[in-house]
């Protein structure tokens, strides 16, 4: 019988008995098929054959899941072991979900349903049977069959969410795509089309983010990071609407903050006012002067549009 409440029971007997505890949940693509349903019929009809296989879980493009051997025992999903960090057969301390993908590279994402489903699936799991709930170490935890064999199955499950697995798994259910942006091949792309990569996107996927607050520019480095902040040097920096996501080598990536900056600049545009007006009555030497501070007041009030969109 079903382990987990939420799936349909059709067994196979592709699978040692009573294998023990189970130490780490293996990730699997089914590089072909069409539903979970469907993968549980094939693994039945490879009985007896040269190739027997078989998963605990099949989770279908659908959200449906499928359970084919009972958690107390081991499937044959993991046959072929070239890491030596795995010993012995991982398929007697292992529980392996397989997730429906049409593709014959795995490279298409779950869909929502399917993801939804993986992620409750897998909590469930690590809850009931005492595994950790992160990315595997050498004890515990949640990898992809790349994992065990990188050279095999090296896109297996192929993409992935990760990150989002991990955080889902923490409690912050509310993290991940805000509605109405994509992502996809670790792109995250806003309703605008403007894009957002590696540890901007982390931070996005993995923080409460808003999804009106869209970028404003394509990620670009700045030579002095924050006029404000002179010891942060220089870094990357990519405006948002009410917000500007910063990262120095030494700081990571963080949320600047934007009021001191925008105060900094507030007060070269007072400054520069200050100096036109003592200008007023100008000699002609002057009016070069003038015209130069009228340009900088120019640029940096390009700038201060900029920020004041943040707020
Ligand atoms: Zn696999």
């Amino acid at each position: 019988m079903v382990d987990y409440a939420g799936a349909i029971w059709s067994p196979n007997n592709n699978y040692f008995a009573n294998t023990g505890k189970k130490s780490f949940v293996i990730l699997h693509g089914t590089a072909g098929g069409y539903s979970a349903q469907g993968i549980a019929d094939y693994f039945r009809s490879t009985e007896g054959s040269n190739s027997p296989v078989s998963s605990h879980y099949v989770v279908g493009q659908d959200g449906q899941i499928v359970q084919c051997i009972a958690e107390k025992d081991g499937s044959y999903a993991n046959g072929v072991v070239n890491n030596p960090n795995w010993s012995s057969n991982p398929n007697l301390y292992t529980i392996s979900i397989e997730h429906v993908k049409s593709s014959n590279d795995n490279s298409e994402p779950l869909t929502p349903a399917q993801q939804a489903a993986s992620f409750a699936l897998i909590k469930d799991i690590c809850q009931r049977n005492g595994i950790g709930m992160h990315d595997a170490d050498d004890t515990t935890g949640i990898t992809g069959h790349f994992a065990i064999d990188p050279v095999n199955r090296a896109r297996c499950p192929g993409t992935y969410p990760w990150q989002e697995l991990f955080d889902y798994l923490k409690g912050n259910t509310n993290m991940g795509v805000p509605q109405g942006w994509k992502d996809s091949n670790n792109v995250l792309t806003a309703p605008n089309g403007i894009q957002v990569t590696l540890g901007f996107r982390d931070h996005i996927l993995s923080s409460n983010w808003d999804k009106d607050n869209w970028p404003l520019e394509p990620e670009k480095h700045l030579t002095g990071l924050e006029m404000s902040n002179p010891s942060l040097g220089d870094g990357q920096s990519q405006l948002f609407r009410w917000k500007r996501l910063e990262y120095t080598p030494k700081m990571g990536v963080f949320e600047g903050w934007l009021g001191q900056e925008l105060a900094w600049y507030q007060k070269q545009v007072t400054d520069m006012e200050k100096q036109i007006a003592a200008l007023q009555h100008p000699q002609p030497a002057n009016l070069v002067q003038i015209n130069t501070l009228g340009k900088q007041i120019a640029d940096d009030a390009q700038l201060i549009l900029k920020l004041s969109q943040a707020q």
